[in-house]
């Protein structure tokens, strides 16, 4: 068996992409998959013009023309025997150093395709037969407390806000209340001087520098009100910062165009930042 890789068939046994290709590193990719009947793809037109929408709505490049994709799909088939199966296409947004907003528009965009057969005997008994479905509650994809590389919404958020002049994207659930940032925990000390962060019962990642700031603020007698809060109360804090390894504490001047406090970090941000550094330093093993 062969599989395609990049402009190259290769052994499907030893077939791979790069370790910080976007779609292993961020599910950063999209997908079709076609039924191979007698070698040839069923719904063929179908497939590929929702191939190039999910492209288009993730703004991947189109990797190559439909006549060369199309030749690639039927070429792995070819090369793969297969009569009666199926043909399967990724297209990530490439190899690129790991960082969550788009890289530089000239990296191009991977292309693997893979085919296998399918006995149709199987499916023809399962058919005659009939088949059992059980119920499950609809989760895609609800378990932000899990530190999945399912980071597809993330990635577009903080594109988003690169594309607005922000470091960072603060999402916000239909409640309006921030949840977290793209790859971030969000602070504020809101306008009564409290001291907020989300709980983490609610879908968000329990962040590592999260728990160690709160430690710190409890050992310097810091009070904290671990509530969610809105976009108004963000926009209204004295101080608004984030927290991540990598980031520390990373002040927050500005939320969607509007000011925070004097614009400027803030004096609890400053020193929660310098508490966190010190006892990182300290610490690291
Ligand atoms: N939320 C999200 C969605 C993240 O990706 C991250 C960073 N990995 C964080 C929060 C912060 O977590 P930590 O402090 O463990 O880096």
């Amino acid at each position: 068996r062969v599989a395609y890789v990049n402009g190259t068939y290769q052994p499907h046994g030893e077939a791979s992409i790069h370790v910080e290709d976007r779609g292993f590193q961020f599910a950063d990719g999209v997908y079709e998959v076609w039924s191979v009947f007698n070698g040839r793809m069923a719904d063929f037109d179908g497939h590929m013009t929702r191939l190039h929408r999910s492209l288009n709505e993730l703004r991947i490049d189109i990797p190559m023309s439909v006549e060369s994709l199309t030749r690639v799909l039927k070429e792995t088939i070819r090369r793969n025997r297969v009569k009666n199966g199926i043909v399967y296409l990724q297209v990530t947004r490439g190899t690129a150093r790991r960082d969550h907003p788009f890289p530089s528009p000239d990296t191009p965009p991977s292309v693997i395709v893979t085919s296998r057969s399918v006995s149709t005997t199987r499916s023809e008994a399962q058919a005659a037969k009939g088949v059992a479905v059980v119920t499950q509650p609809d989760i895609r994809w609800g378990r932000c407390d899990i530190k999945t590389v399912g980071l597809l919404a993330n990635v577009l958020a903080k594109q988003a806000a690169r594309e607005r002049g922000a470091y960072e994207a603060w999402m916000v659930d239909e409640m309006g209340l921030v949840t977290e940032g793209s790859s971030t925990n969000a602070w504020i000390v809101d306008k009564h001087g409290r001291l907020r962060t989300r709980d983490t019962q609610a879908n968000i990642l329990k962040g590592i520098t999260r728990t160690a700031i709160m430690d710190l603020i409890a050992s310097e007698n810091i009070e904290l009100d671990e509530r969610p809060f809105s976009v108004d109360d963000a926009k209204e804090a004295r101080e608004a910062f984030f927290t991540a390894a990598g980031a520390f504490v990373m002040p927050t001047i500005s939320i969607d165009g509007v000011k925070i406090g004097d614009g400027k970090p803030g004096p609890i941000t400053t020193k929660l930042r310098t508490l966190y550094l010190d006892r990182a330093k300290r610490d690291a093993v």
